[in-house]
């Protein structure tokens, strides 16, 4: 709900006052749906496109809303942050995505799995995050290698020292970082080969654009040559189409997620 403007406002009012209630009637009701357990995580492959093997999968929450039923992270990540109650809800993600991923490994022998869970502003500046994240590792008895975490740009700009700090914490123990939505913020070549980051994960809007005009495909063209030229893995996500396929491994982008070849799924239906 944006609130731009006191004409605005006025004008909708009546809609404003709805969505405003449903807000405030998901944010009470969010306080009790982890212990309620109404959070599940779906799970999204990432393929290799030249062993077209699954080399991970990326945990994306959702949130089983015994009214509204099941509702995206745009509805309730939001909420969450604001109330704070994220940090416990992402150290849930956490825990849940290890045990999990943990169970396929051993399931499907493929220890290699990787498993890429998004963090919030929010928890990226809680002082003990790595030992969380540590401490989940444990829980499950994960190696570090296999966990990714995906952090953005907007995240590491609020304190840029200090999230180079956490991040190095992070890899030091063999945790790997992925620059999420990469494109859409203030990527420049001299900060982004500052990062301590292993991969950057190409957003969505741009790899739409390859089927369209020449100047917005040069900008994806641009944006693997950059990583390539930092030694960092590409992950194009939103891969929809062959042509999509056609067009990233042509310039040297070889990791894929997206509908072109799943959904993210409930665990109960993934299979290697
Ligand atoms: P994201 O990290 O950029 O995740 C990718 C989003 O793109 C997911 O939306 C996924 O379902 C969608 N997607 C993947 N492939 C395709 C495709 O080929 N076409 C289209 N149209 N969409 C595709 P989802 O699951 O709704 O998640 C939205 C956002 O919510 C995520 O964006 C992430 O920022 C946030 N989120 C999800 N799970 C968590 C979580 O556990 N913690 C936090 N802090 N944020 C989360
Ligand atoms: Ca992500
Ligand atoms: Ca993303
Ligand atoms: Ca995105």
């Amino acid at each position: 709900v944006k609130r731009s403007g006191k004409n605005r406002y006025e004008l909708y009012d009546a809609q404003m006052s709805q969505e405003m209630r449903e807000e405030m009637m998901l944010k009470q009701a969010l306080h009790h749906a982890l212990d309620k357990r109404e959070f599940v995580l779906h799970y999204q492959p990432q393929i290799c496109g030249r062993t077209r093997r699954i080399i991970g999968y990326e945990a994306l929450i959702r949130w089983q809303q015994p009214e509204f039923g099941l509702l995206s992270p745009h509805f309730f990540i939001r909420l969450a942050e604001e109330s704070g109650m994220i940090t416990q809800l992402g150290e849930w993600v956490l825990n849940e995505a290890c045990r999990q991923l943990k169970v396929w490994q051993l399931r499907y022998k493929r220890p290699d799995l990787n498993i890429s869970v998004n963090l919030s502003a929010r928890q990226f500046v809680d002082e003990t995050l790595s030992e969380k994240i540590f401490g989940a590792l444990e829980a499950s008895n994960l190696s570090p290698e296999n966990l990714v975490v995906e952090i953005t740009e907007t995240m590491v700009l609020q304190d840029f020292d200090r999230s180079i700090e956490t991040l190095k914490q992070l890899r030091d123990k063999g945790v790997k970082v992925h620059l999420d939505d990469f494109g859409v913020g203030f990527s420049s070549l001299s900060y982004l080969s500052r990062l301590p980051v292993d991969a950057i994960k190409i957003d969505r809007s741009f790899i739409n654009k390859i089927d369209a005009g020449e100047n917005d495909v040069a900008i994806v063209s641009a944006i693997i040559a950059m990583a390539q030229s930092l030694r960092l893995q590409i992950i194009a996500e939103g891969v929809e189409r062959e042509a999509h396929i056609r067009y990233l491994s042509q310039k040297g982008c070889y990791d894929y997620q997206g509908y072109y070849f799943s959904k993210p799924q409930p665990a109960e239906c993934v299979s290697l």
